[in-house]
This record gives structure tokens, C-alpha cells and sequence, in this order.
């Protein structure tokens, strides 16, 4: 098994220059590559097998930075192209320097080393670290990340590898997830678990701010007195924006741990983004706003872990359309109808309620567990 951890590292300014220095020859590497990739295939159809080594000569300034971050790039650059051979698809894209994001870097004969306060890094040396978790001592590192966010913070994710024994866990107890659009979710017990009002309040601030800036007249760089508000505001939004993406990680990891802590077994629905994003825009919308997709993730991950498991229901499975008692199956349900009222037995039950339950049912059936409350 492997596991990633992250956390935020603080360069000196001649380590901050060589970070960005290795952030450019890594897409520079890319680009290059790429385009003699592309250059190739027009005129032979066939793919070539380029390496860094082969563009050192000619650039020089690739030589100053860390050689396995060029290499990780001409590998992650040869899967992309493959998939785009096998699948016929369209090119890889150029890198931007937008959107650098980071680069990874492999252990080598002791290359890489965590110290007390401090991380040793190829060609950058020792780095200030914040380590606010502790690694245990068997588990294994195998590569890291250096990453500079949009706001200027840099930071480190170390993946490490671990060896675990982990035996299957006796299901006691379960339960059964719908998705609501208003709150989170709204589980088989009846109980609707509300999304922090904190993150909805930055959520709306957020698209305040982005319509606003969007609505502004972009300046080119060479105005700089009149392009001095807008940067400003660009730079509002980024850490806004992290802000954001902070806090809804933090949540989603404590909500995944107590639930993962507390079920043997969670039944969920799988959605269709895709299909929703044309049928349903609003509701595709706030699934990706609420961050329902990495919650399942951090979920099952955390569940497997404790030897558990995360039963993903059908998407066709009818679990809004089915009454919870008896089984009778309506013909048809108006989302705008938030009471489930059974035909047949006459019982009445919130929507999701209803759902809910449907859907820790046959994550049981499906479990092959019977006779449980
Ligand atoms: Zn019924």
C-alpha cells in the first residue's frame, strides 16, 4: 500500500530560484519533446523515443537542475502520448507556465532524507520543513512532489510505501449514503449530515469576486498603474481560492474518518457526472462544488484500510423511485417532490430518507449480510 503526505516546506530565496528554475526546464522539457513527439508521428506515423539527455547539449541550463525531475517528465510525457496512440485521440497539450504545478523527484542512494525539521532534496539540499505528522519509521519513502501554489506557499507531498496485514472486518453495522443537494448528505438512519455554512459563505464570496474580475477590462502587463487593482484582485481570488480548497479537504477527511470509524459497511450510489452535467446542470454543479467525488475516495480508502468496505450501488439501481418498506416501485417521481408517498402501503417518508435506506438495503444484499437492524 502507499500513502501520501504533505506538507509545507519554506526554501531560502537561492532554493526558491532553483524550484522555479526546475519547474521551467521541466516544461521546457515537455514542450520540446513533445513537439518533436508530434513532429515524428506527422511525417513517419510512428512514435519516437526521445530522452532529456539527448536536449542537454543544446540547453545547457537543463544540467542545473535535478535530472530525475526532467526524467519523471519524459515519463509522464510517453504515457500521455501512448494513451493518445492507442486511443487516436488528440495531442498531448503544450505546458503553460501557469500551470506549473510541480515536479516529482525519485530516492536514489540516499538522495532524499527527512531530518528533524529539515527535508535534503536533490540539488536544492536542506529545506525547511513544518512536519506536522509524524512518518513511521517502516514505511518506506519512495518519490516527492515539490509544489508551489498559486499564493506563493511551497510545499512538499512525500509517497511513501508501507507493508500491512490487514484482515476483513465482521459487518455490524452499516449504512446507506444518498447525496442531497442542499445539505451533504442524508444517511439511512434518517439523519442529514450539513455542509460546513463556512465554506458555502467563501463558495459565494468566491464567485462575488471571480464575476467581478471577469467583468474587468484585462489589462496587458505594460499598463502597470491601471493594472495594479486587477492584479491585486487576481491575487484575492487565488488564496480565496485556497483557502477553500483547505478547508473543504480538512472536512471531507474528518467526515470520511468518523463515518469509516464508526460503519463496518458504507452503501453509496454511484452518480453519472457526465450524463448529469447535460440532464442536470445545477445538480452536476453542486457535486463537484461539495466535493462528493474525493469524499468517496478519502471513504473507501479509509474504510479498506480498517479491513472494510464501500459498496458502490448502480447507478440504475432505483433507489429514489422504490418505497423503503415494501418495495412497490412508482413509475415516476418529479424531483420537486420531497415526500415519498407509497402507493401501495401508504407510508410517507422524506425523499431522501427513502433513498437513503433503498440504498443501504442493497448495499447488504449485495453484501450477502442478512437479518441486520
Ligand atoms: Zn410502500
Amino acid at each position: 500500500m502507499h500513502i501520501a503526505y504533505k506538507f509545507r516546506i519554506y526554501p531560502n530565496p537561492e532554493q526558491q530560484i532553483l524550484i522555479t528554475k526546475t519547474l521551467g526546464a521541466c516544461r521546457f522539457i515537455w514542450n520540446q519533446m513533445l513537439s518533436d513527439k508530434i513532429a515524428h508521428y506527422e511525417s513517419t506515423k510512428e512514435m519516437l523515443y526521445n530522452t532529456p539527455a539527448r536536449y542537454k547539449e543544446a540547453f545547457s541550463f537543463l544540467n542545473e537542475v535535478d535530472s530525475l525531475a526532467l526524467a519523471n517528465r519524459q515519463l509522464h510525457l510517453e504515457r500521455a502520448f501512448k494513451s493518445f496512440f492507442s486511443k487516436q485521440t488528440s495531442f498531448p497539450n503544450f505546458q503553460a507556465r501557469k500551470k506549473d504545478y510541480g515536479y516529482t523527484t525519485n530516492i536514489v542512494n540516499g538522495n532524499i532524507k527527512v531530518l528533524d525539521g529539515f527535508i535534503k532534496l536533490p540539488k536544492l539540499g536542506l529545506v525547511k520543513l513544518k512536519k506536522h505528522r509524524h512518518i513511521p519509521e517502516d514505511y518506506k519513502l519512495r518519490s516527492v512532489t515539490v509544489s508551489k501554489s498559486k499564493t506563493g506557499k511551497y510545499y512538499i507531498s512525500i509517497l511513501l510505501d508501507y507493508e500491512t496485514v490487514i484482515s476483513p472486518c465482521e459487518v455490524k453495522t452499516t449504512i446507506g449514503l444518498d447525496f442531497d443537494m442542499t445539505n451533504f448528505y442524508v444517511d439511512s438512519e434518517g439523519n442529514r449530515y450539513a455542509y460546513p455554512e463556512s465554506i458555502l459563505l467563501d463558495q459565494q464570496k468566491l464567485r462575488r469576486l471571480q464575476s467581478s474580475l471577469s467583468r474587468r477590462y484585462q489589462p496587458n502587463k505594460k499598463q502597470k498603474d491601471q493594472s495594479k487593482n486587477y492584479f491585486k484582485q487576481q491575487h484575492k481570488v487565488a488564496i480565496l481560492h485556497e483557502r477553500i480548497t483547505n478547508k473543504r479537504l480538512d472536512f471531507l477527511h474528518k467526515l470520511s474518518d468518523s463515518i469509516a470509524k464508526t460503519s463496518d459497511s458504507v452503501s453509496i450510489e454511484t452518480l453519472d457526472l457526465k450524463q448529469m452535467a447535460t440532464s442536470n446542470k445545477h445538480y452536476a454543479k453542486q457535486i463537484s462544488r461539495f466535493g462528493w467525488y474525493k469524499f468517496i475516495t478519502l471513504l473507501e480508502y479509509k474504510l479498506n484500510r480498517l479491513g472494510k468496505t464501500l459498496v458502490k450501488i448502480d447507478k440504475w439501481y432505483p433507489s429514489s423511485k422504490m418505497c423503503s418498506r415494501c418495495g412497490h416501485l412508482k413509475t415516476e417521481l418529479k424531483l420537486s417532490e420531497r415526500i415519498y408517498s407509497c402507493e401501495h402501503c401508504r407510508q410517507n417518508m422524506d425523499r431522501d430518507y427513502n433513498a437513503a435506506v433503498n440504498i443501504r438495503n442493497k448495499g447488504l444484499e449485495l453484501l450477502k449480510v442478512e437479518n441486520l437492524a
